[in-house]
Order: structure tokens, then sequence, then C-alpha cells
């Protein structure tokens, strides 16, 4: 199942991730790809505020995983700088996972392996300075039924004036 949508500027971006946490539930595991300014880390500052987390969120380049407590727990994973998947461990990957909250993961791609069977893909690609298209893909049940919902009511998304 492939679901595509487009974005226009930042601010639609974080749109679309703040009304996809309208949706989520404890367990989910979103993987983010894309290259470096696609605009991922702006898709989870959307997905934070939608879960009322009260603090910025930043990138997690250099800490690898940051933790948000919301309405539910964002645990917020970028794996841009791990070298091999036997770090995962380090930074206890699988129970970050199975903890309760949910989990959008930078550069998961790169480790196709360590990913849960059920999870939702997203893919960015810059088309213009500003545009960019999501590719949505789920590979289980639970994530189909989040795409659906995403797409159906988010998917016309703009900016208020
Ligand atoms: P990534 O986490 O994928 O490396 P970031 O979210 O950190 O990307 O950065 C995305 C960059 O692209 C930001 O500088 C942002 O202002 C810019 N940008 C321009 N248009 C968009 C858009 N439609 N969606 C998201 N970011 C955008
Ligand atoms: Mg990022």
């Amino acid at each position: 199942m492939g679901l595509t949508l487009h974005t226009s500027n930042e601010r639609e971006t974080e749109l679309l991730g703040r009304c996809l946490s309208g949706f989520l539930e404890p367990g989910d595991v979103v993987v983010l790809s894309g290259d470096l300014g696609a605009g991922k880390t702006h898709f989870v500052k959307g997905v934070a505020e939608g879960l009322g987390v009260p603090e910025s969120v930043t990138s997690p380049t250099f800490n690898i995983l940051l933790v948000h407590p919301g309405r539910l727990t964002l645990y917020h994973l970028d794996l841009y700088r791990l070298e091999r998947a036997e770090q995962l461990e380090d930074i206890d990957f699988w129970g970050t996972l199975e903890a309760g909250g949910v989990s959008f993961i930078e550069w998961g791609d790169r480790f196709p392996e360590a990913l849960p069977d059920d999870h939702l893909d997203i893919v960015i690609d810059r088309e213009d300075v500003e545009r960019r298209r999501f590719d949505v893909a789920a590979s289980g049940e639970r994530s189909a039924g989040l795409a659906v919902d995403w797409v159906r009511t988010c998917g016309q998304q703009e900016v208020p004036e």
C-alpha cells in the first residue's frame, strides 16, 4: 500500500505531524527517512506539539535518543551517527520501542533488520526549496490503519491564514 502527501513549507510539515499525533496509540513506531534537511525533525516537532509536549523538540542526532513526556511519551530517535546495529543495544532500542510510548526514528532505514514488523515508513523527498513529498508505507495491520486514518484526515492540511 502506498500513499503520498505533499507540503509546501516547514509549518505545513509540522501540521502534518501534529495531525498524525491524534491517531497515535501506545507502541506505535514511525520510521522517517530522507536526506539531511528533508524535514524529518520538523515533522516530529509537529507530533510533539500535538501530544502536548511542553518543551521544544530539537534534533536527537548527537544524543541518539531524546525522551519527551506528553499525552503519550514521545521517544525521538536519530540513528544517523550509529555505525553498527550492535550499538542499538546501548540505547535499549527494543526496550524503548516497547515502553508504551510512541517512537519516531529518524534514519531508521539504516538498520532495517532492527525494525519491528509493524511500523509506518515515511520517506520525505525534497522536490523543491520548500516543497516536500511524503511517501507513506505500512508494514503491518496496525500501521496500515494508522496510515489510512492519517492520510484521509490530514492529507488536505493547509496553514491557516
Ligand atoms: P531533517 O531532520 O530531515 O534533517 P530538518 O527538519 O532538521 O530536516 O530540517 C528541514 C529544513 O528544511 C529546515 O531548515 C526547514 O526550515 C526547511 N524546510 C523548507 N521547506 C520545508 C518543508 N516543506 N517541510 C519541512 N522543512 C522544510
Ligand atoms: Mg533530523
